[in-house]
């Protein structure tokens, strides 16, 4: 039923944002586009209008990492690493005073259902940032015991320091716009380094919202620059920009390459989070009271819509048409409807091309032979919703197992007794390798597995386990670098080794 069949309105403080004139927030000041472009911002789940947003091009870019420049060398270079940690942890507490607002914006501008939003904003928006906050004071160098140019021992000291890289790009998708703003400005801040954000076109709302809370907290100005845009413009400029030093970026693989390419002007720093194809594998032996909602929600939460999901269902043979079918059937009974609504256990895709590109894998999918065992259809009337989908039968010659639909779409296929490398081959069978569960009791089997198979991260009896301090990323074509925990601070630091010869 459509958001508004159902009478669902925004509440007056939503309404209220919405309605506001929302500009570029470049050095402290939230400004009009250069060119003077908006772009209109719809709600996925009634196709309507929410708002007009300034459109950032090349030279509001330009004036961003200006800002930026200035921000780094100036008065955020000179705080305590106590004080970064501060102004971060406010941040966070901020957005957790503003939670249902935020959470209300994600859902109009995104579609997630209300709870899925506040939820994670809570957990990963306001504790990534608390994560990062608490490493600002953590950044060490070593001492190296060497004697280099022969001196004698003692005569000479040579240590490290782990600086800022300095100004940074983060440009980030649509599909859980908040939590992918935090994630980048965390690390990035923590370490010291000011930031140019570009949020995806179809969602810059929260990261808009956040701007304000940031101007609130107190950052000096121009430490967070936030410039809605396109990405052939606002995107491509920042990437290819001369005087930005490292790109972080979350999207797809194919802009991801896009972004190497941009990068390679001044040899600038890239992280990359691009899409996956993860396979979620289920010996005969696993606790199907797991398996079973497990790998549901591992395949739909965001309506499929999350590079984590799992959309590759191994099952051994002997249980494949048990597993199936109760897959199927809890599939069919998720509610579907507008993300204000508390009865939606999934929301819409976020637009209608994303309706068609999965309705084309659909397609392609029956036309392929695979089994279509629930779902398989768009719904009619407003909103971009689409039921969830589970094929069977499939294999890794067919298109919808191997490309990235990331919207709700499972395959499944069976395996026999083959030794556990047949298994994880076929598993791997992908140019993808952000993620990936087994499901078993046997701990032999979960550990030898998940060492076969070639993921970013592994997840035993569960799907997807993130957190904050979890290293996050993917091999092969799923990216470059890791998020989160130690490792997530590293792509934003710099070493320089210092020698004195006494
Ligand atoms: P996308 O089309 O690659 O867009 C991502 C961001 O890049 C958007 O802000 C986009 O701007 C911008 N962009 C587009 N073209 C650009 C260019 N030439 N130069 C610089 N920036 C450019 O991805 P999406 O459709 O928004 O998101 C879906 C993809 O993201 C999926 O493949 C998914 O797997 C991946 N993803 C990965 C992770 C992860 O952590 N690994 C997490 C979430 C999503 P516009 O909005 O204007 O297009
Ligand atoms: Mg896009």
């Amino acid at each position: 039923m459509s958001a508004a069949a159902q009478n669902l309105t925004a509440s007056p403080a939503a309404r209220a944002f919405l309605a506001r004139d929302h500009r570029l927030l470049i050095g402290g000041q939230w400004v009009p586009s250069a060119s003077g472009e908006t772009i209109d911002v719809f709600d996925p789940a009634t196709e309507g209008h929410l708002a007009k947003v300034s459109g950032g091009g090349k030279e509001d870019i330009d004036r961003a990492v200006q800002a930026a420049r200035r921000a780094f060398r100036g008065e955020w270079s000179k705080l305590t690493s106590y004080e970064r940690t501060k102004l971060i942890w406010k941040l966070a507490d901020e957005l957790e005073a503003n939670l249902a607002l935020a959470s209300e914006l994600e859902t109009l501008d995104n579609g997630m259902p209300l709870m899925v939003a506040q939820y994670s904003i809570a957990s990963f928006g306001c504790d990534f940032l608390r994560y990062y906050a608490g490493w600002a004071t953590k950044i060490t160098g070593d001492t190296i015991p060497v004697s280099p140019g022969g001196v004698r021992n003692g005569e000479s000291l040579t240590y490290t320091r782990r600086e800022p890289i300095g100004v940074v790009g983060a440009i980030i998708p649509w599909n859980a716009p908040l939590i992918m703003a935090t994630l980048k400005l965390g690390p990035a801040l923590a370490a010291g380094c000011t930031v140019v954000l570009k949020p995806a076109e179809q969602t810059p709302l929260t990261a808009l919202f956040l701007g304000e809370l940031v101007k609130r907290v107190g950052f000096p100005d121009g430490v967070i620059n936030i410039v809605p845009g396109l990405g052939e413009s606002a995107g491509a400029a920042l990437a290819a920009h001369p005087d930005v030093d490292k790109i972080a970026f979350t999207g797809s693989t194919e802009v991801g390459k896009k972004i190497i390419s941009a990068a390679a002007g001044n040899l600038k720093r890239v992280t990359l989070e691009l899409g996956g194809k993860s396979p979620m594998v289920v010996f005969p032996d696993a606790d199907l009271e797991r398996v079973i909602p497990g790998v549901t929600r591992g395949a739909f939460f965001l309506q499929g819509q999350n590079c984590m999901a799992g959309t590759r269902l191994f099952v051994h043979q002997d249980i494949f048409d048990r597993v199936v079918s109760r897959v199927g059937d809890m599939a069919n009974k998720f509610r579907i409807g507008p993300g204000l609504s508390p009865d939606s256990d999934l929301g819409p895709l976020i637009s209608a091309e994303q309706r068609e590109r999965v309705m084309t894998y659909v397609a392609s999918g029956r036309k392929s032979g695979a089994e279509l065992v629930c779902g398989g259809e768009a719904m009619p009337g407003r909103g971009f919703f689409v039921k969830p989908t589970l094929f069977s039968k499939t294999n890794m010659d067919m298109q919808i197992a191997r490309e990235e639909i990331f919207g709700p779409v499972l395959c499944a296929q069976s395996f026999g007794d083959s030794d556990l490398q047949a298994v994880a081959d076929e598993a791997n069978k992908s140019i993808y390798g952000l993620s990936g569960s087994v499901w078993t009791r046997d701990i032999s089997v979960a550990h030898r597995m998940a060492g076969l198979i070639d993921a970013g991260q592994v997840s035993i009896n569960c799907h997807a386990a993130v957190d904050p301090a979890i290293p996050f990323g993917g091999n092969k074509q799923s990216g470059w670098g890791r998020e989160f925990g130690r490792e997530g601070l590293d792509p934003y630091l710099k070493t320089k080794a210092t020698t004195v010869i006494y």
